[in-house]
This record gives C-alpha cells, sequence and structure tokens, in this order.
C-alpha cells in the first residue's frame, strides 16, 4: 500500500470544515478510514475524532499541520454506508459533518475533553490490574468522578484518551450524564414476599396486624397486587418501582422487612435485554394481507419505497411481521423505526413475541454502555446478535452492515423530525435514502399519510399498496359530528359533553366497554384569567401564558418549566374575581368523576405518565379493563390496540382545526382519524364523537366519510397556489437573541439579503407564535424553494448568509440556523 501521509478528520464539534492531520510514520500500518483518532485541536483540547479521508495533499496555507496523538481502534466503527449516508445529510439538512457524528455515535465512543468519567462501583478489580489503570481507578473512586483533561494531568499525558478506552472496555469506568442513571447499576435490589408469609391466612394476619399503621398496609397491599395478585403472577417487584409507583417512602419499607412481611434481595439484571416470553408467534396472513405482503414483494426488485396506506386494525403490523420474517431468513438485519419508542410498549410487546431475542431496542434514554453495545453489535456479526432494530430517529444512525428492509411505522407522525439540536433530519427522510445506500427495501407505513409521501406516490416517486378493510372486516367507526353551540342554545350540554357524547358515554358503561376521550391541552385550565380586567397571568420567560395545574396548584408554563405559585388576586386591578378558561385534561378528568362517579377514570397525558413505567402500567390497567374512561391527549391517539374500546370523543375539534399553521387541515385530519381507529377494533362497530363549533367544516365532513383523498386533492390545489410543500421546499431560517432591538436588526437585514437572492419567495420575518422562549427573541423567515436542480445550490447561499450574519461583528450573542423541511 502506498503511504498516506495525511488524514482528514471529523471532530464532534459544529465546525464546518474538515480537520486535516499528519500520520506518524509508526501509525502507517493501523490506520483506516473509520477509526477512531486522538487528536488535539486548539491549545490544550484533546479528542477522539473519526478518520474520514486519507490522502496526500499538504493542505495549502497551512503551516503547522499537528501529527496524530494515537489510534483508538483497530477497525472502523463506522462503515462506509454510513458515510456516504452522513454526506448526503450535510448537503440537505445544511448541517456539518462533526453535528451529524456528534448525534450518530453513543458518548462514550466520542470521548472529549470535558467528559466526565467515574469508576463503575460494580466494578471488582482484579489483582493483576496494570499500575497506570490501577492508579487512575483509585483516584476515581476517591474524587467520585473527574473530566478527561484532569485525568491527563494526573497521568502526567498529554492525552488519556487511549488508557480510558481500555478501562471503558474492562467496563471499569462510567461515562458522564449517564452516572445518575441506576440503570447502568449491574445489579438492584429487588422485593419478595417473606417465605413466613407463604399462605393466605398468614398474609391476611400480617394485613390485620397492619390496621393501625395505615402506610404499612398500603405499601403490602401494593406489594400483593404487582405481584401475587397481578394477573401475570411475578415472584418479585424492584425496589426502585415499587416506591416510585405506590408513592410511599423508603422508611415504610424498612419497616415491612423488619417485620419480616417483606423481604429484600440484590439481583443481577443484564445489561442488555436478550428477553422473551418464548411464545414465538406468527399469525398466518388472511386474504387482504397476502395481498399486500405480495404486492409489496413486487417492488423489492425496483427499489421503490412503499407506502403502504392500511386504514387502522387492517393488520398491516402482522404484514411487516411477515415481511421481516423473511428477511432475517436471508441473513439480512431489519430497521423497524417508530415515532416514540416509550409509546410503544404494545408495538414492543408483539414483535418480540414474534421474534424474541433477534429483536433489540434502540433508546436513546437507555445508559450508554447499552448504546455502546447496541452499536457494535449492529456493526459485528456476533454470535448473539441483534437482527432487528426498534428504535426511534437515531436508529437509522446506526452502523448496519447488512440491511434488506427498513419499516417507517406511522409514518406520518411529525416526531421523526429532530428540531434541536442540528442536525435538523426527518427520520422517515434519511431512512428512504439509508435504503437506498443499502439497496434495502423501505415501506413507509400509516392509515393517514403525510401529504409529502402521498404526493411522492402520485408523481411516481413511491409506489401505493392500500388495505382498505379493517382485519376480520370490522367496520370502521360510525362518526358522529356533535355541535357544540347548538347544544349550548339549548343548554343541553352537560359540562363539557353534547348529549351525544354523553349518551354514548353511558351506553357504553352500562354495557361494559371503554371510552376513550382526547384533548389535546393537559393540565386544568389552558389559563387564567380577571373576570374584571381581563388580566392574564403569563410566564417571564416567554410570551405565553401560563397553564393552571390543578393536583400541583400551581401555574406552569409549558414552553420553559417556569413553575409559581397561584396568584391571591389579579396582577392589575387586585380583584379576587380569578376565573379559569378553557379546559384541559385534568379538569376534564375531574367534571367526569362527576359526572359518572361509578366509572374508573384515568388519564394519560405527559404529567401522568412521567414516573417511570407510569405508561406501561395504564396501558395494562386500560387493557385488562381496570380503567372505563381514558382521558388523554395526543398520546391516546398513537397506535393502541385495545379490544374493548366501543367509543372514542374529540372534545374540542375546533382547536385543532383553528391552529395557525398550513399544515393544519393535514394534522387535524391525522389526529382525529388516529385516535378514531382505536374505537371497534375487535368484534364490532365502534363510535366516534366529534365535537365542534364548526359542524359543517369541510375537514371534519371529509374525516366522518373516512375520505382522505378528498382531503388531500382540495388541500393540494392551495398548497400549490401558496407555494407549499410538497410543491415547494421550505427552509425556515431561524434566528434568536436575548435582545428584542437586535434581533429585529438582524432579522431585517437577513430578510433583505434573502429577497435578494431569491425574489418574492420569502416570507417574514415574523414572531413564532411564541416570539420569546427561555428569554430568547425569536424571528423566523421562510423561504420556498423549488423543487428543481438549484436546490443544493439555494441551500447553501442561504448558508453562506447566515455564517456572514452571525460574524458581523455587532452580532454577538445571536444565534441563527436553518431548519430544512420544517415541521
Ligand atoms: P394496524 O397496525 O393496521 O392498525 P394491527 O396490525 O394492529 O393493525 O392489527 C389489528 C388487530 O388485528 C391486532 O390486534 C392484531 O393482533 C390482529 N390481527 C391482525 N392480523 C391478524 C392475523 N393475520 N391473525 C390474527 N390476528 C390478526
Ligand atoms: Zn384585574
Ligand atoms: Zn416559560
Amino acid at each position: 500500500m502506498t503511504e498516506q501521509l495525511f488524514a482528514d478528520v471529523i471532530l464532534p464539534l459544529p465546525l464546518g470544515d474538515m480537520f486535516t492531520y499528519r500520520i506518524p510514520a509508526d501509525f502507517q500500518a493501523n490506520i483506516k478510514v473509520g477509526v477512531r483518532v486522538i487528536v488535539q485541536f486548539g491549545a490544550r483540547k484533546f479528542f477522539s475524532a473519526l478518520v474520514y479521508k486519507l490522502h496526500n495533499n499538504m493542505p495549502v496555507g497551512s503551516f503547522d499541520i499537528k501529527d496524530i496523538d494515537a489510534i483508538l481502534d483497530p477497525e472502523p466503527i463506522i462503515t462506509p454506508a454510513q458515510i456516504i449516508l452522513w454526506e448526503w445529510m450535510v448537503d440537505y439538512y445544511c448541517c456539518t459533518m462533526g453535528e451529524v457524528y456528534k448525534a450518530a455515535l453513543p458518548s462514550a465512543l466520542k470521548l472529549e475533553s470535558q467528559t466526565k468519567v467515574s469508576f463503575n462501583p460494580n466494578f471488582n478489580m482484579p489483582v493483576d490490574m496494570p499500575g497506570e489503570e490501577e492508579a487512575l481507578l483509585l483516584m476515581l473512586q476517591g474524587h467520585g468522578q473527574a473530566n478527561i483533561q484532569s485525568i491527563n494531568k494526573f497521568l502526567g499525558k498529554k492525552s488519556a484518551l487511549s488508557t480510558l478506552k481500555i478501562l471503558l472496555e474492562k467496563n471499569a469506568v462510567l461515562i458522564e450524564e449517564k452516572l445518575a442513571d441506576s440503570y447502568s447499576a449491574k445489579v438492584q435490589p429487588f422485593i419478595f414476599l417473606h417465605p413466613k408469609l407463604a399462605n393466605d391466612n398468614a398474609i391476611r394476619e400480617a394485613l390485620e396486624s397492619l390496621k393501625k399503621a395505615k402506610k404499612q398496609q398500603q405499601l403490602l397491599e401494593f406489594f400483593l397486587a404487582e405481584t401475587l395478585y397481578h394477573e401475570e403472577k411475578r415472584p418479585n417487584i424492584a425496589k426502585k418501582e415499587l416506591l416510585e409507583q405506590s408513592g410511599i417512602s423508603d422508611t415504610v419499607l424498612r419497616t415491612l422487612l423488619e417485620k419480616e412481611f417483606l423481604h429484600l434481595q440484590e439481583i443481577e439484571v443484564g445489561r442488555l435485554d436478550f428477553s422473551s416470553d418464548g411464545e414465538q408467534k406468527i399469525f398466518d396472513l388472511n386474504e387482504a394481507q397476502n395481498k399486500a405482503f405480495s404486492e409489496i414483494k413486487q417492488y423489492q426488485p425496483t427499489g421503490k419505497p412503499v407506502l403502504l396506506h392500511g386504514v387502522t386494525a387492517s393488520g398491516k403490523t402482522e404484514v411487516y411481521i411477515k415481511l421481516i420474517e423473511e428477511q432475517l431468513a436471508l441473513g439480512k438485519q431489519v430497521l423497524y423505526l417508530v415515532p416514540e419508542i416509550g409509546l410503544t410498549t404494545q408495538l414492543i410487546n408483539r414483535l418480540k413475541r414474534a421474534f424474541g431475542d433477534k429483536a433489540g431496542i434502540y433508546h436513546s434514554r437507555f445508559n450508554d454502555s447499552e448504546r455502546v453495545e447496541i452499536w457494535l453489535n449492529t456493526l459485528h456479526e456476533r454470535e448473539k446478535s441483534f437482527e432487528i432494530i426498534i428504535g426511534a430517529r437515531s436508529a437509522a444512525l446506526l452502523p448496519f452492515r447488512n440491511l434488506g428492509l427498513i419499516i417507517v411505522d406511522e409514518e406520518h407522525e411529525n416526531s421523526y423530525k429532530q428540531f434541536d439540536p442540528s442536525p435538523r433530519y426527518n427520520a422517515r427522510d434519511v431512512a428512504v435514502v439509508l435504503a437506498q445506500i443499502h439497496r434495502a427495501q423501505v415501506i413507509l407505513g400509516t392509515a393517514t399519510p403525510s401529504f409529502e409521501s402521498y404526493f411522492n406516490v402520485k408523481t411516481n416517486k413511491y409506489a401505493l399498496v392500500e388495505m382498505k378493510e379493517r382485519f376480520q372486516n370490522i367496520s370502521l367507526p360510525e362518526m358522529v359530528i356533535a355541535d357544540v353551540r347548538e347544544a349550548t342554545k339549548r343548554k343541553q350540554m352537560k359540562s363539557l359533553l353534547t348529549p351525544d357524547l354523553y349518551d354514548s358515554i353511558e351506553t357504553a358503561l352500562k354495557n361494559e366497554e371503554q371510552v376513550i376521550l382526547f384533548q389535546n391541552r393537559r393540565g386544568f385550565a389552558p389559563y387564567l384569567q380577571c373576570g374584571t380586567c381581563g388580566w392574564i397571568p403569563k410566564c417571564k420567560n416567554c410570551d405565553v401564558s401560563l397553564t393552571y395545574h390543578k393536583h400541583l396548584s400551581a401555574l406552569v408554563c409549558h414552553y420553559c418549566g417556569h413553575t409559581q405559585s397561584l396568584p391571591d388576586g389579579c396582577g392589575e386591578c387586585h380583584s379576587e374575581d380569578i376565573k379559569t378558561r378553557g379546559f384541559g385534561t385534568e379538569k376534564i378528568e375531574e367534571e367526569l368523576s362527576l359526572i359518572f362517579p361509578e366509572a374508573r377514570i384515568a388519564r394519560m397525558d405527559m404529567d401522568s405518565t412521567r414516573a417511570k413505567k407510569a405508561y406501561e402500567r395504564l396501558i395494562y390497567q386500560f387493557e385488562s379493563k381496570q380503567i372505563d374512561i381514558l382521558v388523554g391527549t395526543q398520546m391516546v391517539t398513537k397506535g393502541l390496540d385495545f379490544d374493548h374500546v366501543s367509543v372514542v370523543g374529540i372534545l374540542n375539534a375546533d382547536q385543532l382545526l383553528n391552529y395557525p399553521d398550513f399544515r393544519s387541515f393535514e394534522r387535524s385530519y391525522q389526529l382525529i382519524a388516529q385516535v378514531s381507529g382505536r374505537a371497534g377494533r375487535k368484534n364490532k362497530q365502534g363510535k366516534v364523537i366529534i365535537q365542534t363549533t364548526q359542524p359543517k367544516h369541510p375537514v371534519l365532513l371529509e374525516v366522518a366519510e373516512h375520505n382522505f383523498i378528498q382531503l388531500f386533492n382540495r388541500q393540494m390545489s392551495e398548497r400549490q397556489l401558496f407555494k407549499y410543500p410538497p410543491y415547494f421546499r421550505l427552509v425556515k431560517v431561524v434566528l434568536k437573541h436575548k435582545n428584542r432591538d437586535r434581533l429585529n436588526l438582524a432579522a431585517n437585514q437577513m430578510a433583505a439579503k434573502l429577497r435578494k437572492l431569491f425574489g418574492f419567495n420569502i416570507l417574514g420575518p415574523e414572531y413564532p407564535l411564541v416570539g420569546r422562549i427561555q428569554s430568547w427573541y425569536q424571528k423566523e423567515i421562510w423561504v420556498k424553494l423549488e423543487r428543481d436542480q438549484k436546490l443544493m445550490s439555494s441551500k447553501k447561499k442561504i448558508l453562506e448568509e447566515i455564517k456572514s450574519i452571525k460574524t458581523q461583528p455587532n452580532n454577538a450573542g445571536l444565534v441563527a440556523y436553518a431548519d430544512v423541511d420544517p415541521m
């Protein structure tokens, strides 16, 4: 091999350019594209960088090229396919390689000087530990943690990264933010029933003896319900889970342990969940599913992405399972993308049942060592590896070696789009490119296609496969539009419920069927208002009203989290007449409990699912009919499959329709159709009640007739007329500053420059819906670009303008970036 003198490397920094380093002679034999190297950057900082290119071209104009300090990996940790994908992302999303590198790699694989390191308490130090490693471990044990810079100093080395890498591989140290995560512990305390309570009698006596100690009794009862009396009887429960879910304190638990009612034992928990319940169940497809299956397969050789448009409960998941099975038989890997991994309990269980330990989950909330293991597991073939990766958007950035199929489930969901930080990519679109690179098949599945994807069908870029019937020919739900204004006029409203909705709920409860109610606002009331002067309490950091949360008895900002106590009176006129306005999920829950005192009501939103496993618990309780009415936000619209839901209510459709955004009709349709899809999935037809003051609204009529095509066609002509996607490409230029005047100056200047370049296809600058968030004022300029060859060069021009405005000396403190295909 000829010698290469230089390496261009990617640094985990938002810097645009490649950085060139010299390759010392003794590294020549081992350096490869895709391995990590340690390089010095700036006066004192060291980074692990990725080798991107090897070459012999002396960089022009540089006089001081530094040497590479060390090579970290014997073999590349990224694949050539990834480099192609990253290059595409850089061009398409106006971002840098460094940003993609940062987003893609788990932090343990991209050590930086500031990275914090600590001793892993579960590590047993062997006697033959090399001196330097041992010294470092002892230091970390003593200090708790240290950053890499101070470790360098401690070891008297220019860079300690290679030593750290060895310790990481030995699992002797832990990296940074994941320290706090108890999941990184390999041993966890679990609570068992004490052997003394071996029979019902003993249990009864124990409970009896606690009559005067209510908390202890509660905790013991809770434990029994979670283990012995749970449907899937289990022997124990993790201590942490028990305390979190019961909300009872550690001291109470300790007393029960002392009384020998309960028993604590440390159990080893594997870091990766290779578990499965071994059922390995895969259904046979019915006729409609078989038809979809073979249609999809027909497109395999063409490389065309397939949009699978199947109504809710048509059985799309089972079709995916068959396709996955086939890929596995061919020895190929499968990527299964979901919008939010936290909300996919049911799907994950389904896939685990079908594929057991071949399915692995990639979760940004997993701790780093787990993510590193999945990374390496995807990269290298091992004795036991995951062949199916289920994950949210960042799973598309894993190092697949042999990808055969990508499924993008619920492709219409906007959580596929990353908002912050850069790269602001849409994983659905990245998946399509990734599939192309691997010559894999990609399937975008949904009951409510995004207009972008459907447009791609119309323009022949994607193939369309349809499933128009529900599994077992259950009818789609009956849709009723309920006129709130009319009912109010006639004084027929029962609190927030129209007679239609009230009657339907009552009937459902009588028949022991379940109800889902959807309201896209959490909290009790969206805002408070003074009845005398109209004053509304607002967030001090954001231009937005505060939401009233009754159970916290506080006002909360949904943008920055700022929380304050309730006002005694009006902030302007001191009147004590403060009213709640509008209604959120909390209020609905409360009102319902007054109207249907017998019903068991639960709420599913961000607030009620914050505790670990709280979401899974709610799903389980609803599935097992321990809940009659489930009130929730968007969370209840997402892919849930329940057997006994006969009624779905949308409490306020106006709120969706009136949202100021060019996609609001598309979104309204998607949300209503998706939540409606939860009704009547098995056995019988369900019913959906849509409450609105605009009963003749065309979108509501279309959703009631399940007429997606009509909505699509109608909206397409508007989008074309007003130059919106999918006819035009949008790039949103965002500018932020803490000083409003500075922001305005910069935004106006930016808009003028863009107008010079792109003429009339510029909107703004304007404040977004909330013009100030966390003390940052924000303005946006929308650039509408034609879908032609000039697209890439236009984006480059926008980027240049952004760079130039940021570097103006009077613009220190200005944040500016481009968001391509904003959602
Ligand atoms: P979709 O993803 O299209 O909304 P699902 O795949 O969740 O629909 O299917 C709806 C329900 O029908 C699920 O409970 C699923 O288990 C069941 N189902 C679908 N296909 C089959 C099949 N071939 N055999 C048995 N049950 C099936
Ligand atoms: Zn007032
Ligand atoms: Zn705020």
